[in-house]
């Protein structure tokens, strides 16, 4: 494959344009849609130029890659002293998460971000570099007032990691799937064996680190082949896992969204490994953002869509343990993955219902937490 930009010294946050410059599509791949909208930003480039322009918040490069990319987060709001005495889980054995955190309706309610751990998944980073556009300016990058949001955005301390894999953006090279054939996304996301053949969901996870058969290194992947989502969290391969599983036992938020997409109209999964109040609070959230989808005319499930709320494996395992399981489990934060639409031919989203979609799920975040607060005191 070949870089599309031409490599340049030029330094950028102390990035060289080769680590911010991505690959094309090979021969015989649909060509990238044309007309992308200017506000759909999702390139390493537009990503840089976002966090740079931040004024109100204030900005931490938390990890550096394996490809020596950073990975960024963004901080609005006044951080609480939450005075921990106790690590999560010992806290809990205590018999009360205060030990880990003190908090109370006087401290300040926090939501987690975190944007795509999946290369290929560009919906998530150009829903948040709105996001941040709405907190600096009130309004999004189509120009449209969102001073609402901003102000229900102001009562929070919010962080938002607008890509949590630059190394797997690198390596997709395309910057929307918009009326593509979903083939081409699962060639560049799970990538191919060395045959050319392609890895697929869920076959992709069979492999990890995903090193040896690979022909095209999926975007899924950092650059050694870690897909975060299936780190191994106890030991985690990648900084990128660790960076992300420290901010959220530095900040302990309220609620942990995971942002990610598929050929599909948009939904909650479900925490498999979380305790059963946790699963009816997701539950609860998932079916209250389906109800703002269907109310706003956007891509949505059926009315009566409901997650499940107790069942486990009944005997081998199959939902796993995954980055947003370990999140709970690091920090007590109602943690869930949220998949969105590509836009891809076999879900028809358009770039306007995938931003809609987008910033519609962070304002139900926002207004979920502040209603059902995470007291501990
Ligand atoms: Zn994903």
């Amino acid at each position: 494959m070949k870089v599309a930009l031409t490599l340049s010294i030029v330094l950028f946050f102390g990035v060289s344009q080769y680590l911010i410059a991505q690959v094309i599509p090979e021969k015989g791949d649909p060509p990238p849609p044309e007309n992308i909208p200017a506000y759909y930003k999702s390139t390493l480039e537009e990503i840089s130029e976002q966090v740079k322009s931040v004024k109100k918040g204030t900005v931490a490069h938390i990890a550096t890659s394996a490809g020596g990319r950073p990975v960024y987060a963004v901080y609005y709001g006044e951080k609480d002293d939450f005075q921990s005495q106790a690590n999560y889980n010992s806290a809990v054995a205590a018999r009360n998460p205060a030990f880990f955190a003190k908090k109370s309706t006087a401290t300040k309610p926090v939501v987690f971000l975190l944007g795509p751990v999946h290369g290929q998944e560009v919906e998530g980073m150009a829903g948040l570099l709105n996001l941040l556009q709405i907190a600096e300016t009130g309004k999004d990058h189509r120009g449209r007032d969102f001073t609402d949001l901003q102000e229900l955005m102001s009562k929070f301390r919010l962080i938002i990691v607008p890509l949590a894999n630059p190394d797997g953006r690198a390596r997709n090279p395309y910057d929307s799937y918009v009326g593509l054939p979903v083939e081409v996304m699962t060639k560049y996301g799970q990538g191919t064996k060395q045959d050319g053949t392609l890895w697929r969901w869920p076959h992709a996870k069979s492999l990890h680190p995903m090193r040896g058969n690979v022909g095209i290194l999926g975007a899924y992947f950092n650059d050694d082949g870690i897909n975060m989502m299936h780190d191994d969290f106890f030991d985690p391969m990648a900084k990128e896992t660790k960076a992300i599983m420290d901010l959220a036992k530095e900040e302990v938020p309220d609620i942990t969204v995971s942002l990610h997409s598929c050929e599909c109209m948009p939904f909650v999964i479900q925490n498999a490994h979380v305790p059963r109040f946790m699963k009816d609070r997701i539950a609860d959230f998932a079916q209250q953002l389906n109800e703002s989808f269907i109310r706003e005319n956007l891509p949505h499930r059926k009315g009566d869509y409901s997650l499940a709320r107790g069942q486990d494996d009944p005997d081998t395992p199959k939902a796993a343990f995954n980055l947003v399981s370990a999140l709970h489990h690091a920090s007590g934060t109602m943690s869930f993955t949220f998949e969105s639409p590509h836009g891809t031919l076999d879900d028809g989203a358009t770039h306007e219902e995938i931003l809609d979609i987008q910033l519609t799920l962070y304002r139900s975040i926002l207004e979920y937490a502040l209603e059902n607060r995470l007291v501990w005191d």
